[in-house]
């Protein structure tokens, strides 16, 4: 079963956008993922998506951007210098989908598998100057509305230099706050915080088991109660740091984990039908390409030539409702404006 783009659902009106799920793959260039696609022995989700574009992703102050500048792009339609969370290049802070959804009275999420406060996750919750003050943007998670976050990066809560204990602050604001995935499983909270490793939380190859498709599982089971839908955002986040260490099997290994997530997400976006669903990538690190393989064997031979992002277009991919506006060649910042154009908020 698959959902493909009728003429009636192009005309407005037609089939109302309730929930968005954004998936970003940080550092997930086309060969990443085309080497993933090689190596299993079956048809990835990513395959299945009707709808495919690319996307440029230059900073304000790069050709080449890093996560912060990305990050802001994607979840604010703004470009920012590199480093920079949710604000512009004169310091004005952003406005991001994630908390434009929340002021319409949406629910709201986000899952990663690395410190919840870097660069990614914080650029849609976040203000600050440099994605380094880690501190100061676990801050800016108590002034917003979120319904479930789940990643890594409890001392930034729990044990901060300044001493302030968020994680009291997070209870008192009626949060669940766990520390493993198995507790997370098993939350019937409405309002959770996973908090599962003290900084990054490992790659999949050294002992995360299934915390990205077991996480986004339970966030879309808490946001999918809300009658009025929900916006949630996931990152594949160590696709970026595999390829940093130019390490092939990780970057597989870590792109099959974020394939197996979108698996969950797409069954349930199939089910519900007012769900749309997008993936992309920030940029692409590693410069990777692939210089041989074997589809029967299932093998590829990576090269890398870069030890950090590159420059070239980002792939997009979306399935549901408004996914047709998701075709074509655009900038990191069209994004926000697409999704508006979905939400149709009043
Ligand atoms: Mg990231
Ligand atoms: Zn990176």
């Amino acid at each position: 079963m698959s959902w493909v783009p009728s003429e009636k659902s192009k005309s407005r009106g037609a089939s109302r956008v309730k929930n968005i799920i954004f998936m970003i793959g940080d550092g997930m260039g086309v060969p990443a993922l085309y080497a993933g696609m090689s190596v299993a022995d079956h048809p990835l989700n990513i395959e299945s998506f009707p709808i495919t574009g690319l996307q440029k992703t230059f900073s304000s102050d790069n050709y080449i951007t890093d996560s912060a500048a990305a990050g802001t792009a994607l979840a604010c339609g703004t470009k920012t210098n590199n480093g920079t969370i949710g604000q512009d290049p004169q310091g004005n802070h952003t406005k991001s989908i994630l908390k434009i959804a929340e002021e319409n009275g949406l629910s709201t999420g986000m899952v990663v598998v690395t410190d919840i406060t870097d660069a990614t996750p914080a650029s849609f919750v976040a203000h600050n100057s440099s994605r380094s003050n880690a501190d100061a943007i676990a801050l800016d998670f108590l002034k917003t509305d979120l319904d479930v976050f789940i990643g890594g990066g409890y001392n930034h809560f729990g044990r901060r230099a300044d001493h302030i204990n968020l994680i009291d602050s997070l209870k008192n604001k009626g949060y669940e706050v766990d520390t493993t995935m198995v507790a997370v499983g098993l939350s019937n909270a409405t309002k959770l915080v996973g908090l599962t490793d003290p900084l990054a939380c490992p790659y999949r190859l050294n002992g995360r088991g299934n915390m990205l498709p077991q996480a986004s599982k339970k966030a879309i089971e808490i946001l999918g109660k809300d009658p009025k839908g929900f916006f949630l955002m996931i990152e594949g986040s160590h696709i970026d740091h595999a390829g940093h260490d130019n390490n092939a099997d990780v970057l597989i290994d870590e792109v099959l984990d974020f394939d197996e997530a979108l698996g969950i997400v797409l069954d349930y976006a199939k089910k519900d039908g007012h769900t749309l669903v997008v993936v992309t990538a920030d940029h692409e690190t590693g410069g990777v390409t692939i210089v041989n393989g074997n589809m029967k064997s299932h093998t590829v031979k990576l090269n890398f030539s870069s030890k950090g992002h590159t420059a070239v277009m980002a792939p997009v991919f979306a399935f549901g409702p408004g996914s047709e506006n998701f075709t074509g060649i655009f900038d990191n910042t069209a994004f926000l404006g697409k999704f508006l154009s979905c939400y149709k908020f009043k």
